[in-house]
């Protein structure tokens, strides 16, 4: 999007909506609403149980909560877990599939109580189940899961204290399948479970050879460090066999990595598991389940492609071609339709969790002043940038590109030398910098960007500092660089009128967010208002539901953000249903280490010797020692001092 063309057009909350794509990747849980606003409205059917972000945000800050805080929908989460069921028990009807749909959530993708506790709860309607990677995982779902129809399905690496606990789960009637990953697991469970006097279900693991695509390729396919290989699985089935528990294998399973984009790779990977699964019934074994795994895909970007961010499916489309794949391969093969399962967990959290910032400040490398004037005494660099820059056209684009480039080498050079003075060399700048922004500009019109302008767009962007830590709240912006919907979450009736880039408050930097969703390719910049002083500018990111919250580390020591759960009457009445503060100074140094009663003890002291030797007075010392311990209690991130919204 052009700055140029959100001047011009006449603005209005519909170009809003095309600007950042709120239909295209919202799904219809947010929207812009008249007054500018983004609104979120977790009810399809009920387009009254709608709010306003900011309102909410006002409301949390009169409670005294301070940005930027994580926002919750448990209305979104339910939602999301009723599609998911609906759209399977509608496409089995449709097809007539003779089996049933059973999901469950993996908990790793959002590990928080409060998500087990909605899943398991709203879930129950569906027997909607957990998958669990790690003992800590199963620990969780026991406690929370009551449900004997529900799965509670056990994957990863397992050693004898978790496959104990698996199977007193099964003792205490829930209904915990032990998926074996490797050939290990087999003896240990074996003599577990003969110990116990117990019969456990199990599952298999495999590897298929067709990969996922995506940012998990490695995951999936021979490559894949999970699972078991064909000729694995048959010394599975024999192993079982000779042990006189073939009767326990009842699921296979298998994981083509996260995020899958492309229908096709899901429906390849699937036709060969249903082989696989046809085969073990073929061998004996009663089966019964057939768990896809994870891989549905969240359109991030809302361009509806097969582009990493995005996916070129719909959820209806998933749960059909699954079923019509499954079917017709069992029905081939002369095999009752299985229990379908799915570990969809990206799917099912994604756009639970929005995080909301406050903007601290904008630096711009181009102040629109126009060409800077000459001074009479311009050296002769200087005189012929300047004629450069004023001559600037589309012709010969990148001549004058070049020419800038050289004169503000030599500016330099000749400033190195002590040959030209800082004010010139400042001015030379200047010059160079309004040059860029010309040619920048007659660019964007160019239907092919020449190769060295590439960037350009980025470097003359403004700098808007986010009160956040990308480190913390999006580690998958900086790990995979993941796109996520970033937007201003109020002022949409105006115009935004700069390109600009976010940098958080890390001093790391690559703390920034400047990939953005676009129709079709990913922008550098991201359009935004000039900032109001004293008012409050607030950023949404959006669609943060899953991964972000556990994999986000204490880079600089900023921690945790404050977390609010909201839920939406269905007159769009905000009912604040759950807070929790997020870490405080002393908190985040406890993780580190430090113990905050030595700190303020070592601290004391110091000041005291100051006190001892003159340096301050005893009601200094007090408001030092005050300050410091004020700051020890306090939030890690900017806090704001009044003037909120
Ligand atoms: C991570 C993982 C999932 C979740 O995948 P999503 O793409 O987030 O749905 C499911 N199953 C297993 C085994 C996983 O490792």
């Amino acid at each position: 999007m052009k700055a140029i063309d959100l001047l011009q057009d006449k603005w209005t909350t519909e170009r809003a909506q095309d600007v950042y794509g709120v239909d295209s990747w919202g799904a219809g849980y947010f929207r812009i609403a008249d007054s500018g606003e983004v609104c979120v409205c977790p009810d399809a059917a009920n387009p009254d149980a709608c709010a306003s972000l900011t309102e909410i945000i006002s409301g949390l800050r009169e409670r005294g909560q301070d940005l930027p805080v994580l926002l919750r929908f448990e209305d979104i989460l339910a939602s999301r877990v009723r599609l998911l069921n609906d759209s399977f028990t509608g496409a089995m009807q449709e097809y007539g599939y003779r089996g049933r749909f059973r999901g469950v959530f993996p908990i790793k993708v959002n590990q928080q109580q409060q998500v087990i506790e909605e899943i398991t709860s709203f879930g129950g309607q569906y027997h909607h189940g957990l998958e669990a990677g790690s003992k800590a995982e199963l620990i969780a779902a026991m406690a929370y899961l009551d449900d004997p129809e529900a799965l509670l399905i056990c994957n990863g690496y397992k050693d004898e204290t978790f496959i104990r606990l698996a199977l007193y789960a099964r003792m205490i009637r829930l209904n915990c399948i032990i998926v074996l990953e490797t050939m290990e697991e087999i003896p240990l469970i074996l003599r577990l479970s003969k110990q116990m006097g117990l019969k456990p279900v199990l599952g298999v693991r495999i590897k298929l050879s067709a990969t996922g695509g995506g940012h998990w390729r490695e995951s999936a396919g021979d490559l894949s460090v999970f699972g078991l290989n064909t000729s694995q699985v048959v010394e599975v089935v024999d192993t079982l066999r000779d042990a006189g528990m073939l009767d326990c294998l009842q699921l296979l399973h298998y994981h083509l990595g996260s995020q899958i984009p492309n229908i096709r790779q899901i429906r390849t990977g699937l036709m060969e598991a249903c082989r696989v699964y046809a085969g073990l019934c073929q061998e004996g074994a009663p089966m019964g389940m057939l768990d896809l795994g994870g891989g549905l895909a969240v359109d991030y970007d809302g361009s509806h492609t097969n582009f990493a961010s995005s996916c070129n499916y719909s959820l209806d489309e998933y749960c059909r071609d699954v079923v019509e794949v499954v079917q017709q391969i069992m029905d081939e093969s002369g095999i009752e339709h299985p229990t379908l399962v799915t570990e969809s967990g990206r799917a099912t959290v994604a756009y639970y969790s929005v995080l909301v910032f406050n903007v601290l400040a904008a630096s711009r490398l181009v102040r629109d002043r126009g060409l800077p004037e000459l001074p009479e005494d311009a050296g002769v660099i200087t005189r012929n940038i300047h004629e450069t820059a004023a001559r600037v056209d589309v012709k010969n684009l990148q001549e004058f590109y070049h020419d800038a480039i050289y004169y503000r080498d030599e500016a330099r050079d000749l400033f190195k030398g002590g040959q030209m003075g800082i004010r010139e060399r400042a001015l030379v700048e200047r010059i160079f910098w309004f040059a860029m922004q010309r040619m920048q500009r007659l660019v964007e019109d160019l239907r092919h960007v020449p190769r060295d302008f590439e960037g350009l767009e980025e470097t003359l962007s403004d700098v808007y500092y986010g009160n956040l830590s990308v480190f913390q709240s999006l580690p998958d912006v900086w790990a995979i660089q993941q796109v996520f919907p970033v937007m201003p979450i109020h002022r949409l009736h105006q115009p935004p009128t700069r390109q600009a880039i976010i940098s958080d408050i890390t001093c790391d930097c690559d703390g920034k967010i400047d990939r953005f969703n676009r129709m079709r390719e990913v922008g550098r910049t991201l359009p935004l208002h000039e900032l109001v002083p004293g008012e409050d500018y607030l950023v949404g990111v959006f669609l943060v539901g899953a991964y972000q919250e556990t994999l986000g580390d204490l880079h600089n020591l900023l921690g945790d953000t404050h977390v609010a759960s909201v839920r939406i009457g269905p007159g769009g009445e905000i009912e604040y249903v759950r807070e929790l503060d997020g870490d405080s100074v002393q908190d985040v140094l406890s993780y580190v280490e430090y113990d905050p009663r030595q700190l303020v003890q070592r601290f004391r002291e110091k000041a005291e010797r100051a006190v001892r030797d003159g340096v301050i007075n005893g009601q200094q010392r007090r408001a030092v020692t005050s300050a410091y311990e004020t700051g020890l209690r306090g939030y890690t991130y900017h806090e704001s001092t009044g003037n909120g919204v």
